[in-house]
């Protein structure tokens, strides 16, 4: 009684650490702290799990936590920044085997153990969790192999292939019921587990280009709905609320990212973006942009008459690890007296948060960093919007061309500065694989050339002009 007391209480310690780490992940400032909180209450869950169940040793069970935490720490510290989605595809992978393992190991133990028979709720939990668990695993392995590049990025279609989608999702349907009835049918089990594992492809094979992130980020919320349904299999609370966290906040960022690119969430899962690769074509209405370029000494001379400067960073300043030298160029700018601001897009890079994360790495303090709505009206007051490695966030075809594929999608107002610098190597295109007429507007001066190369040449002109 005294140990399953202090079990309980082990538990809610560990959900109480896992709710206030969430909270704390929402804001810059206390991130690391959430996330460090999250991770004890982790620690502590596996072990009181593994002490409690007696499945383990006490040597085996911190073997195991150092062999799988020695993976995650290496993973984490050499993944670069712009593979992050991959390695979240990757990892919600790995959640939704465990939910399966667990899940099918439970049935095997039911099934098989003489005299035992299965309740119907936990027949229901047990194949809710094989099913989305099986989705969650080949789902997030397509995304993986889609984001590495090792099978087509593009979204893959054919024809009927909604029609084989549905039918293969009633069967499987029909093949759960058949097991809680008779969980002695294994057979139906292993129809369950083959058909779900199929869907997982199926599903995330017609969804390509600039949608894969808001796909992970629903896989991510799928592998805690799984790991919810584990909770209710093994009757364990900790997992249950664990995976209702992961379950429920995958979901909301899910709807933000699908907000801030103006699709809907069916839009996203049905629609074959990027399919063809011709959304330039769509959006390009043909013409040619006729741009004006910049050099550097030019755009020192203009950030050195500016009294302010709105930074738009995006995905190529991730690629250029230009963060540090943008971080310079805001201390130069401010010694000189010019304020400097910068204005964060929700999508601005490849995953939520990734511009964030990079100008925070730089040491650039959180109050600087205006979200979209907040910095968007400032754009019209302000001499220079410096755009660094960003192009579909500042689109102004979103606003204006209802031909183009992102039209709709709520973007930052950098058109709306006296004066735009762009800092990207060339005219190619961003994500959504578009034309930017941006960089054809009158106000509008191409720096070309790798950001960090180019804003470290900007930086030593303009330290040169305004000594410490
Ligand atoms: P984009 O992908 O639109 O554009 C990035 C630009 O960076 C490119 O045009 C590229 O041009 C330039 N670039 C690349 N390398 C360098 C470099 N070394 N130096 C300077 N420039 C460089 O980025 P945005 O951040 O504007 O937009 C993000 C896109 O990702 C949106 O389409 C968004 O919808 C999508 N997306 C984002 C998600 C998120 O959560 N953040 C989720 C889902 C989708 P060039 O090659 O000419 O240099």
């Amino acid at each position: 009684m005294e140990k399953d007391l202090l079990i309980r209480i082990a538990y809610l310690v560990a959900s109480v650490l896992f709710i206030v780490g969430i909270k704390m992940l929402g804001k810059t400032s206390t991130a690391r702290k959430g996330n460090t909180l999250s991770a004890v209450a982790m620690f502590i869950a596996i072990v009181v799990t593994l002490l409690d169940s007696q499945v383990l040793s006490l040597t085996e069970i911190f073997v195991t936590i150092l062999v799988g935490s020695a993976i995650g720490t290496i993973a984490a510290r050499r993944v670069e920044m712009t593979s992050m989605p991959e390695m979240v595809a990757i990892f919600n992978g790995f959640g939704g085997a465990a939910s399966v393992l667990v899940a099918a190991s439970e049935y095997w133990r039911m099934a098989h153990d003489a005299g035992m028979s299965m309740p119907v709720v936990v027949g229901v939990t047990i194949v809710i969790s094989v099913i989305i668990g099986s989705v969650t695993l080949t789902g997030s392995l397509v995304a993986f192999g889609k984001l590495k590049g090792l099978i087509n990025g593009r979204a893959i279609v054919f024809s009927g292939q909604h029609a084989i989608n549905a039918i293969l999702f009633l069967a499987v349907l029909a093949l759960s019921v058949l097991v809680v009835i008779d969980p002695n049918m294994e057979i139906w089990m292993v129809g369950v587990l083959l058909i779900a594992l199929l869907l997982g492809v199926l599903t995330v094979i017609p969804i390509g280009g600039a949608d894969m992130p808001v796909v992970i980020s629903l896989l991510n919320s799928y592998s805690g709905i799984a790991a919810c349904a584990t909770g209710f299999v093994l009757n364990n609370q900790v997992l249950i609320i664990a995976g209702a966290l992961v379950g429920a906040s995958g979901i909301i960022l899910t709807q933000i990212m699908c907000k801030a690119m103006n699709r809907s969430l069916t839009n996203v899962l049905l629609g074959g973006f990027g399919q063809t690769g011709g959304a330039g074509a769509a959006a390009g209405g043909g013409e040619e942009i006729v741009v004006k370029e910049v050099g550097v000494e030019e755009s020192a001379m203009l950030f050195e008459s500016a009294s302010s400067v709105i930074i738009v960073p995006g995905y190529g300043m991730a690629v250029a690890q230009a963060q540090h030298v943008v971080r310079e160029l805001t201390d130069v700018l401010e010694r000189n007296g010019t304020s400097v601001k910068f204005a964060i897009h929700p999508v601005a890079g490849r995953m939520p948060g990734h511009m964030n994360v990079l100008l925070a790495e730089a040491n650039i303090p959180y109050d600087k960093l205006i979200e979209m709505d907040q910095i968007n009206d400032e754009f019209a007051n302000t001499d220079i919007a410096l755009i660094i490695g960003a192009n579909d966030v500042v689109n102004p075809a979103a606003r204006t061309n209802p031909g183009s594929p992102i039209y709709g999608m709520p973007i930052l107002n950098a058109d709306k500065a006296r004066t735009v610098i762009v800092s990207k190597r060339g005219m190619s295109a961003g994500y959504a694989g578009i034309e930017n007429e941006l960089f054809g507007y009158p106000n509008c001066l191409m720096l070309f050339g790798d950001a960090k190369s180019t804003m470290t040449k900007v930086v030593s002109e303009l330290k040169e002009a305004i000594p410490a």
